[in-house]
């Protein structure tokens, strides 16, 4: 290996680490601390402080780099999601935000594009929310909205792919024109939106009430995201939070969704180091990986491998590649099951509706580029 205390940690539990090269997952532990995160986090282990102060400044922090009017820490993204929906419903009402889940006597329907319908859509109904969609499954229409917007909506939910555009899908632009002018919020689900650097924030300098970012694309602990909003919506968020819970003894549904100080002080280092670090070297350093990777695999019958090129997002570069069974007698994803089952364990993946195996260099540490290509190459014989 690399260094022979690589994953000892976890061998000492009889746990098996593996070798990242699927990117930004949470099933693996999100993504890799940087020095200054972890510096600042065993700092932040060295004092107490009171979380309503420290959520306070650190959004406050956080707001001024990225260029919004407000921001507070959650449990991950999807907290910010859940935290999200249930403001957007109780307000400042106390009373309400010791109610829910139950939303009887509030608006409590969320409408999101039928086209948009995604994996982490659950975390919006976990505060009480209904989710009712629009559109259909070919097209969304500024009148599918308008129609859809009724007496009990509250929010209008937009999934943010950047990478992917969908030019099917009512664009943000219109949802918020329309969803303002009807007096209901626009939430935005911008986990990985976070390069180039002018797309951090965007949604909601566009106008939408309130965005959130995951960050386990920064280099920070995952169990952390940014809630990013208006005033407002960030104030209505913060009474929801575990914060709230103990230090105002109002007892909402952000309690279980914890975050530790030495997690938001992780967080603030984190998007401290993303806004001003040199991104050029970040890329080359993914391409070169990305290129370590490919340089055992190229010339093997019925093996073809493709760099990507996109460098939109949090996960730049990468690595498709497409196995001939009639010629090499495995399928995709015979090779990432042989992969994950050999020692140590190599993850990749064959993304849901593709006919290919995908490469990520955002989680590999030093070195494991060069195992990956030789372990793959190795398959073939080579
Ligand atoms: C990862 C992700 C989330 C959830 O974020 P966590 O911080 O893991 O809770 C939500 N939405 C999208 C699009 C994501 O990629």
């Amino acid at each position: 290996m690399v260094d022979s205390s690589w994953g000892e940690i976890y061998k000492e539990l009889g746990a098996k680490p593996v070798i990242n090269a699927t990117g930004s997952v949470t099933m693996l532990g999100g993504s890799t601390p940087i020095p200054e995160v972890l510096e600042a986090m065993a700092q932040a282990g060295g004092a107490y402080i009171y979380l309503l102060d420290l959520q306070e400044k650190a959004g406050e922090a956080i707001a001024k780099m990225v260029d919004v009017p407000a921001a507070y820490l959650t449990s991950g993204a999807g907290s910010a999601l859940t935290l999200a929906t249930a403001a957007a419903m109780a307000g400042d009402d106390d009373e309400r935000i010791q109610q829910l889940p139950n939303t009887a006597g509030m608006k409590n329907e969320i409408l999101i594009q039928t086209r948009q319908r995604y994996w982490y859509d659950r975390c919006l109904e976990l505060a009480g929310a209904t989710l009712v969609d629009f559109g259909s499954e070919e097209e969304t229409t500024a009148e599918d909205l308008e129609k859809a917007i009724g007496p009990n909506t509250v929010a209008v939910h937009y999934y943010a792919v950047e990478q992917e555009p969908d030019p099917h899908a009512l664009s943000l632009e219109q949802t918020i024109e329309i969803a303002h002018a009807h007096g209901v919020l626009v939430t935005v689900d911008a986990a990985g939106q976070i390069y180039p650097l002018e797309n951090f924030g965007k949604y909601v300098r566009m106008g939408a009430d309130f965005q959130c970012i995951a960050a386990k694309y920064l280099g920070a602990p995952q169990s952390v995201g940014l809630a990013l909003g208006s005033q407002e919506m960030i104030r209505k968020i913060g009474l929801q939070s575990f914060a709230s819970y103990e230090g105002r003894r109002v007892r909402g549904i952000g309690r279980p969704q914890k975050v530790d100080r030495q997690e938001i002080i992780g967080a603030v280092a984190a998007v401290r180091a993303w806004m001003t670090m040199n991104h050029e070297e970040r890329l080359i350093d993914a391409e070169q990986k990305c290129r370590t990777m490919m340089a055992p695999l190229m010339g093997i019958p019925g093996v073809k491998v493709e760099p990507i090129a996109n460098i939109i997002g949090h996960q730049p570069y990468g690595v498709n590649i497409e196995v001939d069974p009639a010629v090499t007698g495995m399928t995709n994803q015979d090779v990432v099951d042989r992969l994950k089952n050999g020692d140590p364990p190599v993850w990749t993946r064959v993304r849901e509706g593709e006919d290919r195996i995908t490469l990520h260099a955002f989680g590999l540490y030093p070195g494991e580029d060069e195992i990956v290509g030789q372990r793959i190459a190795a398959l073939f014989g080579k």
